[in-house]
């Protein structure tokens, strides 16, 4: 079957194969469109209602507060273009931090092109905010917080709890990307005080192109995609049915196995630390050993560009990352990183493994095993110039 080893779950998951048997009528059989009289229409907008409250009750939102997107991109987006366009009266600041995903760092930017003033929260070596400061920087402008519930690249687990009750206390609207978080760590919307959760199915073994943004009871934000009546006129498109079935079923499995599998999986991360620090004892793990995902390991080797690490790593059948899904060579040294302090080198040093509970621990020793390979064969080239 497979031959290699994949340790980019981070950057997308595998199908489930549960997942891909509850799409799959929806695509030649019940393929009716769910807006329709007819009954292979009336069957597609059963599925999605069950769907709906499947993917609501993982973070305990009721079914009318979830809207589908097309993933976590666009979820991201319209909750933030939609809070600044429904609410420009009011203020026009927004509060976020320096590690977001590009989704929301590049749709601030746009929104300050369009008067939007951004406060960009900085992170301490292992990637968290301070709420001291996050307090600080709130002016009676400030209609937005928008910070993620748990970091792509160092996997570190931002304080949501807290900064909802911050957010509430000053009356400020607090969005979360939880596209890491969905379905790998707790998470509670009334708890912790969330008004907008942006969520993906790729990232939790669902299919690819399909997401929700979770809206607050009674928070109603302008469309960001206009067209016809779906999603309670807020979101225009034919629904995506298969897809949004196979987010359903992600849920629901992610919730029965959320405790047992995130325990799995953080011994897997665990072991996989070990083991490199016993065969690379240069390496540095970046992030924090605590608060952080159960599948994320992040380290950096001195002396290596991770580019060339990642190529040879591939052509020995492994699959990992640089820090995101998005190339280096396209967007420089990773901001994260950065913002936590490392120098460009190290940031270009920096290598992310990102686990699931379909890794085994053979597959982690080989993996420690070919990457210190790997990076002595390089640390000789190095010498040998
Ligand atoms: C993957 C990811 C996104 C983008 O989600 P898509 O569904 O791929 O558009 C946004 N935010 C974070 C934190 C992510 O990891």
């Amino acid at each position: 079957m497979k031959d290699f080893i994949y340790l980019d779950n981070a950057a997308t998951t595998r199908v489930r194969p549960e997942v891909l048997e509850v799409m799959l009528p929806y695509f030649c059989e019940d393929y009716g469109n769910p807006a329709a009289i007819y009954a292979p229409g009336g069957s597609a907008a059963k599925a999605v209602g069950l769907a709906r409250r499947q993917v609501a009750e993982l973070i305990g939102a009721l079914r009318e507060e979830i809207y589908f997107t097309a993933g976590g991109s666009e979820s991201d987006n319209w909750a933030i273009r939609g809070v600044y366009e429904k609410l420009s009266e009011k203020g026009n600041h927004i509060i976020t931090t320096k590690v977001e995903h590009h989704a929301v760092l590049n749709t601030c930017k746009y929104l300050e092109k369009n008067g939007a003033k951004v406060t960009y929260l900085s992170v301490d070596e292992y990637g968290m905010i301070s709420l001291e400061e996050l307090e600080r920087a709130i002016t009676p402008e400030t209609i937005l917080i928008s910070v993620m519930a748990a970091n792509n690249e160092v996997g570190t687990i931002m304080p949501l709890e807290r900064i909802g009750e911050i957010a509430k206390a000053h009356n400020v609207l607090f969005h979360t990307d939880a596209v890491q978080a969905y379905g790998h760590i707790p998470l509670d919307v009334e708890r912790m005080h969330i008004d907008l959760l942006s969520a993906s199915g790729h990232k939790l073994g669902g299919p690819k192109g399909i997401g929700f943004l979770y809206a607050r009871k009674g928070l109603k934000l302008p469309p960001l995609i206009y067209g016809g009546g779906q999603e309670r006129g807020r979101r225009g498109g034919t629904l995506n049915v298969p897809g949004i079935v196979g987010m359903g079923q992600a849920a629901v499995m992610a919730m029965a196995e959320l405790k047992v599998q995130g325990r799995q999986v953080a011994a897997l991360r665990d072991y996989f630390i070990q083991c490199i620090q016993k065969e690379i004892p240069e390496a540095v793990v970046n992030g924090t050993l605590t608060d952080r995902l159960p599948g994320n390991v992040n380290i950096t080797i001195p002396r290596v560009e991770g580019e060339s690490v990642l190529i040879l790593l591939d052509q020995r059948g492994i699959c990992a990352s640089s820090g995101s899904a998005c190339s280096m060579s396209q967007d420089g040294p990773s901001h994260v990183l950065l913002a936590m302090g490392r120098s460009e080198e190290q940031a270009r040093g920096t290598l992310r493994f990102s686990l699931s509970a379909e890794n085994t621990e053979e597959e982690i020793a080989k993996a420690v095993t070919v990457l210190a390979e790997v990076v002595s064969h390089l640390h000789e080239i190095l010498l040998k110039k």
